[in-house]
């Protein structure tokens, strides 16, 4: 029976996470799979969250502050906005092929880009110039 529910619940998370871009943090998917399975605890989506990570299925994002999860498993980096947060994919940064050229054996490799994103940027500049004529 155990198995059977637990199945229940990857399953609920595989849906939320299919196609999912936004790079949602544990928190995140638990209230989505609530939605559906009002009796899931916290514990129990973080559980099956790193068990897909061990399995693959799943990459883990550190974004400094909490993980967030992307079912995107195709070679790419990600932007992390310091204002606003968004995760955002972008093409890698790093060529490892240098490195194995180099005879490293590379296992895996991440790379986190942190600044601000253009939106924040732009809103960065309105705003400021906004307050440049509001003190005039
Ligand atoms: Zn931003
Ligand atoms: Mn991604």
């Amino acid at each position: 029976m155990k198995l059977e529910r637990n199945t229940y619940q990857r399953m609920v998370i595989k849906e939320y996470l299919k196609e999912n871009k936004t790079h949602p943090s544990a928190y995140d998917i638990y209230s989505a799979v609530k939605k559906k399975i009002p009796t899931v605890s916290f514990a129990t989506v973080y559980n099956n969250l790193e068990r897909m990570v061990e399995n693959g299925e799943l990459v883990e994002i550190n974004d400094g502050e909490r993980k967030r999860f992307d079912p995107d498993l195709s070679e790419h980096d990600h932007f992390i906005c310091l204002v606003c947060g968004t995760v955002y994919d972008i093409e890698k940064v790093v060529d490892v092929s240098k490195l194995e050229k180099l005879s490293f054996k590379i296992i895996s490799h991440t790379t986190y880009v942190k600044g601000v994103c253009e939106k924040c940027y732009k809103k960065e500049v309105s705003d400021g110039r906004k307050n440049n004529k509001d003190r005039r």
